[in-house]
């Protein structure tokens, strides 16, 4: 903890200091001495505490509202029958009778705080480390209500709050991530939305393979993994070109995360070269390459569990598991990437062997396959557009989805590795200069860099209020 030095008010005499110590700070020390006995750790920060109650009677003199609540009472105005019972005037101060709880009878008199120290007393019961520590709105309510009164006090220290910087910066959102889900339309052609992304880096293989390239097809959920010895630039793009595009056809649209082995000149020239689109997902949000996320996921398990003796032989059974996985029923499309594919199931070593073979002449199987094809896609479109839009509300249930407009202000969220004290969100504000949600470009504008946000990693910052607005 760090105390606030004593005596920072160069304006107020000796005696109104440890008059507004007394007060303020009475479970504290009390005089210059007793800081230095009681806190070792003293900082030269300047305090943000600057409120001086002995300034009440004057500052309440000027306010316009308070004075004529005084000579109201003063000449016994019948203008408003309760002013009354609502305020009386102790040692020269307006004060209000408040109930503290609704159903009490008790009334306690309190200090009307003139709206010229609304600011400075927020100030001292939010920002000042000894008296607020940055707390919530009803920690500074429960402070202020017992000891002064103004007409729309819950709504300034709402709005204070607020455009704390801090508070903006560290503070934890009990919210669900904002952003909903914007889940891709099925093309129900295989192959024409891949996603790819990297595994690993896994023990290096006897073989030397340290990765493997996963090419995911988001129709039909068939899984191409590729062992490689690295992840550069050119080994990516060239097993893209052997493992995909000669084995499956060019797609329509290729999605990778924004890794430097798949966002380089070498991957738009193979791009430009077959005619392709590429998304790049936002970084830190890689729910835009959500599938080959998912099999990832669940194939290093797999793998772990085959070869729990051998450590460095993974690349063996890397094979075997993609298979048991192109061969099992996709929870979503209810038929498995190999049957969608080629309109068949695998034949497995736990199938009987077949008692006599049925040899179609080819242009009669492949008329059965097309229409065998047909069906299968229609269903698994259909099932893939059942499972989005459940999906989709089951996440987008109580989900903040915010929209944000070119020149809003925001702060960003810090990804790189951090303590539990470390900030959450970005010192300063950057600005709104493309939108294109749930994808945002912001600029920071001192530098003038641009970076590539994804809605649920933004935070609206609340610019701090001036003076002369209604406070
Ligand atoms: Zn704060």
């Amino acid at each position: 903890m760090i105390l606030r030095p004593r005596r920072k008010l160069p304006t107020l005499g000796v005696s109104d200091l440890d008059k507004v110590d007394d007060r303020s700070d009475a479970s504290s020390c009390s005089s210059e001495d007793s800081v230095t006995t009681c806190s070792p750790i003293i900082t030269t920060t300047p305090s943000p505490n600057l409120f001086d109650p002995s300034q009440l009677s004057h500052e309440q003199a000027q306010d316009s509202n308070i004075r004529s609540i005084i000579s109201q009472l003063n000449h016994n105005v019948p203008c408003d029958s309760t002013l009354s019972s609502s305020f009386i005037m102790k040692n020269g101060i307006l004060h209000k009778l408040i109930a503290l709880t609704p159903k009490s009878k008790l009334r306690l008199s309190v200090p009307y705080l003139p709206s010229s120290m609304v600011r400075s007393l927020l100030t001292a019961i939010h920002d000042d480390p000894f008296q607020g520590g940055h707390f919530s709105v009803d920690k500074m309510l429960s402070k202020i209500r017992p000891r002064y009164w103004w007409s729309h006090m819950k709504q300034d220290v709402q709005r204070h709050v607020q455009a704390c910087v801090p508070c903006q910066q560290y503070n934890y959102s009990r919210q669900k991530k904002p952003g909903h889900l914007q889940p891709i339309p099925p093309v129900a052609t295989p192959f024409s939305i891949i996603g790819m992304d990297f595994c690993g880096p896994f023990v290096e293989s006897p073989r030397e393979n340290k990765y493997a390239l996963v090419v995911t097809d988001l129709f039909t959920h068939f899984v191409t993994a590729i062992p490689l010895p690295t992840n550069t630039a050119e080994i990516t793009a060239l097993t893209l070109f052997r493992h995909a595009f000669c084995r499956f056809g060019v797609c329509f649209t290729l999605i990778t995360d924004q890794g430097t082995h798949f966002n380089n000149n070498l991957m738009r020239a193979l791009q430009h070269l077959l005619g392709y689109n590429h998304i790049l997902s936002t970084p830190y949000h890689p729910q835009t390459n959500g599938v080959v996320e998912r099999f990832n996921a669940s194939m290093v398990v797999q793998v772990s569990k085959l070869q729990q003796n051998h450590h460095n032989n993974w690349d063996d059974y890397l094979d075997a598991v993609v298979f048991a996985y192109n061969s099992s029923k996709h929870r979503t499309t209810q038929y498995s990437p190999f049957e969608l594919l080629f309109g068949r199931s695998p034949k497995l070593p736990i199938d009987s062997p077949p008692r006599y073979f049925h040899f179609d002449r080819p242009n009669t199987y492949f008329v059965h396959l097309q229409k065998i094809l047909q069906v299968y896609h229609q269903h698994a479109k259909f099932n893939i557009v059942n499972q989005q839009s459940y999906h989709k509300r089951y996440y987008d249930q109580n989900r903040p989805d915010p929209h944000y407009n070119v020149g809003d202000r925001v702060f960003t969220r810090i990804f790189a590795a951090r303590g539990k004290l470390d900030p959450r969100y970005s010192a300063e504000p950057k600005i709104i200069v493309q939108t294109n949600h749930p994808t945002y470009i912001v600029k920071h504008e001192p530098s003038g860099f641009e970076y590539r946000y994804h809605v649920s990693d933004l935070r609206p910052a609340t610019l701090a209020y001036v003076d002369n607005d209604s406070i």
